[in-house]
C-alpha cells in the first residue's frame, strides 16, 4: 500500500457521503477528509467510473456510474474478474498452426487508475489508439457493465456469483495480421466472444492472449472499440453467466434435416439479457453498425423470413429474442422480473437439453411461468406471430428459376464434425432446410446450381477436416424424411457448383436439399432449381457454371464476418469439444 492510499479513500468515503446527501459544502469536504483519514480504517470504497450508460450512440453524454463491485486495488480488479488492455509491447508467442516461427501478441495491462476522488474518470477516446496504447475508459467501460451484468444475475437468480470462476477481461483486442495471412504485426479485430476456461479447445487462444481464466475477450476496429459499448460487454457477460447446466449449444437432427436452432438460442438469450441490461432492444448500434452499415440487431424489428434458417447463430437468435422481448413489453414489473428469472433459470438447469430448440424452449417456459402465475398470453402470442409455435417444418417453396437467397449473405452448411457426436457421426452432415419446387410438366431434367464459399480453417490448433462437399438430395413428391437413418431420394454430388438429376415419369413436386459430405463446414448461397427437356451433355453444362476454382470464393463480408471468423475459429473447435465430451459422459 502506499502512503497515499488512506487519504484517497478517505476522499472517495466524503465524496460517496456527498453525493447522498446531495453536495457538501465544498469547504467542508476537505476538513472532513482530514478527520476521516485520522479516524477510519476504511473498507474498499464504492468507486465511480465514466461510462457511456448504453453506447455512443444511443447515450453519446458520458456520466459518472457507481461501480456494482469495488475494485479491491488501484486497478479494475476484484476477486470475480480482473480488466486489462491488450497492449502492443512487442512480444511474440509461438501458434504453429500459423506460423513456424513466433509471431506478435499483445501484453496484457492495467492502465486505468482512479483519481483522487477515487474515481475512474479517463475520457473516451474518439478513436482506438493506432500504435495499441491501452485504454483507461475502455477498462472502465468493460469493469463497470460486467460488474453491473453480474449484479443484474445475482439478484434476478438470488443466488450469489461470487464462487464462479474469476474472468479475464481483455479490451482493445488486437491480433496479429498473419492470422489472416498478412504481415505479422498487431492489428485490431473487431468481435467479442466469451470462451470458458475449462473447454480445453480454447486453450491455444488463451495461451496466445497470456492468461488461463474465463475469458471475455473485446475487440476494436481502428474506429470503434466494442469495449465502449454496452450491447457487447453485456452479451458476453450474459454468455458467461447462462453458461451453466447443460450449456445450449450445438445443432439438432429434426425430419426436415438440422436444426441450427441451439447456437442460435445461446445467442438470443445473450442479446435478450443485453436488451434488458440496458434497456435497449437494438444491439450494437455503435460497435456493429460502426463495423458495418445498419448490421444491429434491432429486437423490435420484424425478422427476414428465411433468418432462422440461414445458420448464423445471431441473426436467427433474434427471431427469439425478439419474441421475448415483445412478450416482456405486455408484463407488469415485477412479472417483468420473474419472466427474465424464467428465463435464466431454464437456461441454467442441468434438464434442460443442450440441443434445445426454440419451439421447445418456447414451451417450457410457457409451462414454467404459468406454473407461477404469470400471464402467459403475450409470449405465447409473440410466439405464434414468429412462427416459433406451432412447430414449423424447415421446407420452403421456391419457383423454378429463381435463387434462393439468403438474408445472411449465405446459408451455413454444418459439417459432419460439427453436425453430430462421433458415435453417431454418419458420412453426410444434413442441410438445415429442404426447398420444395413444382415441376412443370414435359420436363425431363431437374438442374440445381448454388454460389459455394470456402469453408473456414481451423487455425487454434484444432485439426483440419475434409472440406465441404455438397451433395444435393432429391425426393418426389413427398420432402426428405431425416427421422430414418438415411433419407430416401437420389444423391447428386455437386459438380462445381451445379448438379442434375432425371426426373422419373409422373413426379410432380421436388423436394431438394444441399447436405454437406465434407468434415468441414462451409457455406452457399442463391440456390436455383431450373427445369430441362432434355439432359444436356455433362461436360458442356460443368464447364460453363461451375466458374472454375469455387472453393476458393470467400464468403461474403456480412455484419458479422469478422465477429463469425472469430468465433469460427475458436467457437467451432469449442462445439466439436463438448459434442465430444458430451458423448464421453452419455
Ligand atoms: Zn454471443
Amino acid at each position: 500500500m502506499s502512503l497515499l492510499e488512506p487519504s484517497r479513500v478517505a476522499i472517495a468515503l466524503v465524496e460517496d457521503l456527498a453525493g447522498r446527501t446531495q453536495r457538501w459544502p465544498r469547504v467542508v469536504a476537505p476538513l472532513l477528509v482530514a478527520l476521516v483519514a485520522l479516524f477510519v480504517d476504511a473498507p474498499a470504497h464504492a468507486a465511480r467510473a465514466l461510462v457511456y450508460p448504453v453506447n455512443p450512440v444511443r447515450t453519446p453524454a458520458v456520466e459518472l456510474k457507481s461501480l456494482a463491485i469495488a475494485p479491491t486495488g488501484a486497478s479494475l480488479e476484484s476477486p470475480l474478474l480482473r480488466v486489462r488492455s491488450c497492449a502492443d509491447r512487442g512480444r511474440t508467442t509461438l501458434v504453429p498452426t500459423v506460423s513456424p516461427t513466433p509471431i506478435r501478441a499483445c501484453t496484457l495491462e492495467a492502465a486505468a487508475r482512479p483519481n483522487d476522488d477515487g474515481d475512474y474518470d479517463a475520457p473516451p477516446r474518439s478513436v482506438p489508439d493506432a500504435r495499441g496504447e491501452p485504454d483507461a475508459f475502455a477498462e472502465a467501460s468493460a469493469y463497470h457493465h460486467v460488474t453491473r451484468t453480474l449484479t443484474f444475475f445475482e439478484g434476478l437468480l438470488g443466488e450469489s456469483l461470487a464462487g464462479r470462476p474469476p474472468l479475464d477481461v481483455v479490451v482493445s483486442g488486437r491480433l496479429s495480421d498473419a492470422f489472416f495471412g498478412g504481415d505479422d504485426r498487431l492489428a485490431p479485430r473487431a468481435g467479442a466472444l466469451y470462451l470458458p476456461a475449462r473447454d480445453g479447445a480454447g486453450a491455444p487462444f488463451r495461451a496466445y492472449l497470456g492468461t488461463e481464466r474465463d475469458l471475455i475477450w473485446v475487440g476494436a476496429t481502428p474506429s470503434v472499440d466494442f469495449a465502449y459499448d454496452a450491447d457487447v460487454v453485456v452479451h458476453e457477460t450474459a454468455h458467461a453467466v447462462l453458461d451453466r447446466g447443460s450449456r445450449i449449444h450445438g445443432y439438432r437432427r429434426t425430419i426436415d434435416g438440422l436444426s441450427a436452432d441451439p447456437e442460435a438460442l445461446s445467442e438470443a438469450l445473450a442479446d435478450y439479457f443485453a436488451a434488458v441490461v440496458t434497456g435497449d432492444p437494438v444491439i450494437g448500434e455503435y460497435a456493429l453498425d460502426g463495423v458495418a452499415p445498419a448490421s444491429a440487431r434491432d429486437l423490435e424489428a420484424t425478422p427476414p423470413e428465411l433468418a432462422r434458417l440461414t445458420g448464423d447463430p445471431h441473426r436467427a437468435g433474434v427471431v427469439f429474442a425478439g419474441a421475448l422481448w415483445s412478450a416482456r413489453r405486455a408484463l407488469s414489473a415485477a412479472d417483468a422480473s420473474r419472466f427474465d428469472a424464467a428465463i435464466a433459470e431454464l437456461a441454467r438447469r442441468p434438464d434442460t437439453p443442450s440441443t434445445v430448440k426454440m419451439d421447445e424452449l418456447g414451451a417450457l417456459l410457457v409451462e414454467e411461468l404459468q406454473a407461477s402465475a404469470v400471464d402467459t398470453s403475450s409470449l405465447e402470442e409473440a410466439l405464434r406471430e414468429r412462427r416459433i409455435l406451432p412447430t414449423p417444418r424447415a421446407i420452403v417453396d421456391v419457383r423454378p428459376d429463381g435463387a434462393l437467397l439468403s438474408p445472411a449473405g449465405a446459408f451455413l452448411a454444418p459439417g459432419t464434425l460439427a453436425a453430430s457426436a462421433p458415435s453417431t457421426r454418419s458420412a453426410l452432415a444434413p442441410g438445415l432446410f429442404q426447398v420444395r419446387v413444382a415441376i412443370p410438366s414435359g420436363v425431363k431434367v431437374l438442374r440445381g446450381s448454388a454460389r459455394i464459399f470456402a469453408s473456414r480453417a481451423g487455425v487454434w490448433g484444432a485439426p483440419p477436416g475434409t472440406p465441404m462437399s455438397l451433395v444435393a438430395l432429391v425426393a418426389w413428391d413427398a420432402p426428405l424424411d431425416w427421422d430414418s437413418a438415411e433419407p430416401q431420394g437420389v444423391r447428386a454430388p455437386l459438380d462445381g457448383e451445379v448438379f442434375e438429376v432425371a426426373i422419373p415419369d409422373g413426379a410432380r413436386e421436388a423436394f431438394v436439399q444441399l447436405a454437406n459430405a465434407g468434415e468441414e463446414s462451409g457455406s452457399y448461397d442463391a440456390l436455383s432449381l431450373t427445369f430441362l427437356d432434355a439432359m444436356p451433355s455433362p461436360a458442356s453444362a460443368v464447364i460453363e457454371d461451375s466458374g472454375g476454382c469455387a472453393l476458393a470464393r470467400r464468403a461474403p463480408a456480412s455484419s458479422l464476418h469478422e465477429l463469425a471468423w472469430l468465433l469460427g475459429a475458436v467457437g467451432v473447435a469449442l462445439v466439436r469439444r463438448r459434442r465430444a465430451r458430451a458423448h464421453e459422459r452419455a
